[in-house]
């Protein structure tokens, strides 16, 4: 997105949203610890709770019998000592009397299977009118009560939707969602190719998202999924519209794989994310950073480049990993900069206060059991007091100019297809993005994710990595993004498939990708895990790796009319071509045949940002274990500088004299990071 100044994040809250989750409910019977919560909260340097999230049965011990009143009093104390609510809506968790008196709100996990018991959260059926009918209603009190307090800032609905319901209803409201899209059978069982086998259905009552033979099939599944979630989402949001025009958010999780975020994010306000990347501060962390960044990327990508807010992160340790490794002094503050540094304008935590039971007893949180005289809280609270000396930064976009495609379309497809490979998860989608999306990020160069059906003029380069289905659309948008000037890197297993996962007839890459790229993909070579093809460039391209190791997918291409800039060099299609170029109007069209090494891959777009002059943050690719962001206001220039590694590294600088944010040092030429460290610094005008 270009360069702009976005408005801020709420527009009735000042300063960045530095908070978390607050649980008082817990505590209701211990008002010595409320008391102290409020306390500490200054002196944290924190402004933000997310409440309620998981108060229904607080709320209401007993149907229809509510205890509002602890709430009351917590918001009037917030709204005392301006501390900004985040109100959620408590549909993550059902009282047990609820399920108890009607079972079809819990969620059935397997076909034809017995419906869950009330245990957990996040594991209601989203058709269930009753659930639909109670949540309303508890949404609608809450509003009625609080969607016009003063210290009510912004609607948290529900929380981390996610999973899928296979019950009878489920089922019934499916086959309904198959008939307003295909209209009669005979274009579903085209659509299927329902040929194979002798599949065809003469009535709807026989489709089944059991039967696994389709792929389109099971792709539909997944997508009426996230419409029947983006339905209840809509059922919420209304109920609390009835009685307050406060912005609506809810938390998402990345490239969480269970729903297209692209299909929730247009119905909200504001976008927010929870991140928990395992950065502990004792290695090299740049493929954690780049990932993490990724994440935060497509949070900024998915509100259109506005500011966004990250809603859960922990200052501390994960309770669910297989260790349980400290975050080393400073890894909190620089996560929380890469986090503003890709467009957060507030950074929250999952949790306030470690809880004394239940099972996230051992979550990170600010307050711990032991109280506040921790290393962790005394993190929190020197970041959160550097926060207001950062303020320039709020309400700036990131000029990205390079365009990252991909979307839960093209993943769905490739994982939802029969092959290649066998395990959905050893196709390895996310692991090609994180590659390619790390060879840019760690090159200095800024990205924003596109989705397959998104704005494509805003960028110089575009990257496609494994991009499993064009349809005619996207094809010609690609053709006129080339035509124009644009550079286009694609790869093996892209233009396969239409949006229904039926394979392009022609050769692939299709769409017009075959005569856009000038390559014939004849065949392709799965390897297991361990095994190399070996590569060697030619001499065209300059700042290629002269060597490299292709691995998991070689596909054996035809450069038909095309430069080849590498070959392989072993296995009998030695001297084949891997990677090609093709001249197309003003621009130019990459391909990329096979999986390879890190290294060569970011030898691939540095060679391709130099040749074509592609716009980066840094001249050149800074170091190993350096990784910058850029945010920027249009007036002013922000710029992240994070030090992945242990140990002291030198940080190259952009051009111009920076000053750091924090203590008004400034620099030229470089900057030296000890271990772990981050800084924020602003581009002085040379004339100022
Ligand atoms: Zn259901």
């Amino acid at each position: 997105m270009p360069a702009q100044s976005y408005p801020a994040l709420l527009n009735n809250h000042q300063g960045f949203l530095h908070g978390a989750d607050y649980n008082p409910d817990q505590w209701l019977q211990h008002p010595h610890i409320i008391e102290e919560d409020f306390q500490i909260i200054s002196r944290a340097g924190m402004n933000s709770w997310s409440l309620g999230i998981f108060s229904w049965a607080a709320l209401e011990p007993e149907p229809g019998v509510y205890r509002f009143d602890w709430m009351q009093d917590i918001l009037d104390r917030c709204a005392q000592a301006n501390i900004a609510i985040i109100l959620a809506t408590p549909s993550g968790s059902k009282p047990a009397w609820l399920s108890q008196a009607h079972p079809e709100v819990c969620r059935v996990l397997q076909w034809q299977g017995p419906r869950e018991p009330h245990r957990g959260r996040h594991n209601h059926c989203p058709s269930s009118e009753v659930y639909r009918r109670e949540v309303s209603r508890i949404n609608g009190e809450l509003s009625r009560r609080f969607g016009a307090h003063p210290a009510v800032k912004l609607w948290h609905l529900s929380n981390e939707y996610g999973g899928e319901c296979r019950c009878e209803t489920c089922l019934q409201g499916f086959r309904r969602w198959l008939q307003e899209r295909y209209g009669s059978l005979d274009a579903l069982n085209d659509a299927y190719w329902n040929g194979f086998w002798g599949h065809p259905y003469n009535d709807w009552e026989q489709v089944h998202p059991f039967e696994v033979i389709h792929d389109g099939l099971q792709l539909d599944w997944r997508r009426f999924v996230t419409d029947i979630t983006v339905d209840f989402m809509l059922m919420e949001k209304a109920a609390v519209r009835q009685h307050s025009d406060l912005p609506v958010t809810t938390n998402m999780m990345g490239h969480y794989p269970g729903l297209d975020y692209w299909r929730l994010a247009p119905h909200l306000d504001v976008i927010s994310n929870d991140a928990y990347p395992s950065f502990d501060g004792r290695s090299d962390e740049s493929t954690s950073l780049t990932q993490a960044i990724c994440d935060a990327n497509l949070m900024r990508s998915l509100g259109g480049g506005k500011p966004w807010l990250l809603m859960e992160s922990t200052p501390s340790q994960l309770n669910w990993t297989e260790n349980f490794v400290m975050k080393r002094p400073g890894v909190h503050r620089r996560e929380m900069y890469l986090q503003i540094g890709a467009g957060a304008d507030g950074t929250c935590y999952f949790q306030w206060r470690k809880g004394r039971g239940g099972s996230e007893k051992y979550h990170g949180a600010i307050i711990d059991h032991a109280g506040t005289h921790t290393r962790v809280m005394r993190e929190v609270a020197e970041y959160g007091h550097t926060l207001p000396q950062l303020e320039a930064v709020l309400g700036s976009g990131v000029n990205a100019r390079v365009g990252l495609i991909e979307d839960w379309q093209m993943r769905w497809g490739l994982e939802c297809a029969h092959g290649p490979r066998k395990n959905p998860k050893h196709k390895g989608y996310m692991d090609e993005i994180h590659a390619w999306h790390h060879a840019a990020v760690s090159r200095g160069l800024s990205v924003d994710i596109v989705p397959s059906n998104g704005d494509l003029s805003n960028y110089d380069l575009l990257l496609m990595p494994m991009g499993y289905q064009v349809d005619e659309k996207l094809g010609q948008a690609l053709e006129r993004f080339v035509g124009n000037g644009g550079i286009l890197i694609t790869s093996y297993l892209s233009a396969h498939c239409d949006p229904h996962n039926r394979c392009h007839l022609g050769g692939w890459p299709g769409s017009g990708l075959r005569q856009l790229c000038g390559v014939w993909a004849e065949e392709m070579d799965g390897l297991p895990d361990g095994e190399v093809v070996q590569v060697t460039s030619e001499t065209h391209l300059p700042g290629l790796a002269a060597t490299g190791r292709a691995r998991t997918y070689c596909e054996r291409i035809h450069a038909e009319d095309a430069e080849v800039l590498a070959r392989y060099r072993s296995e009998f299609y030695a001297g084949e071509p891997v990677l090609c170029r093709r001249a197309a109007g003003k621009g130019y069209a990459y391909y990329l045949a096979a999986r390879m090494d890190q290294a060569f891959l970011d030898s691939l777009i540095d060679a391709v940002v130099e040749a074509h002059q592609v716009p980066s943050i840094l001249p050149q690719r800074p170091p190993p274990g350096i990784i910058v962001q850029e945010r920027d206001n249009g007036q002013q220039r922000f710029l992240f500088v994070h030090n992945a590694t242990p140990t002291a590294r030198e940080a190259p600088l952009p051009p111009g004299t920076w000053t750091d944010l924090t203590h008004g040092s400034t620099y030229r030429d470089s900057l030296s990071l000890s271990g772990v460290d981050s800084r924020v610094l602003i581009w002085q005008n040379i004339s100022s």
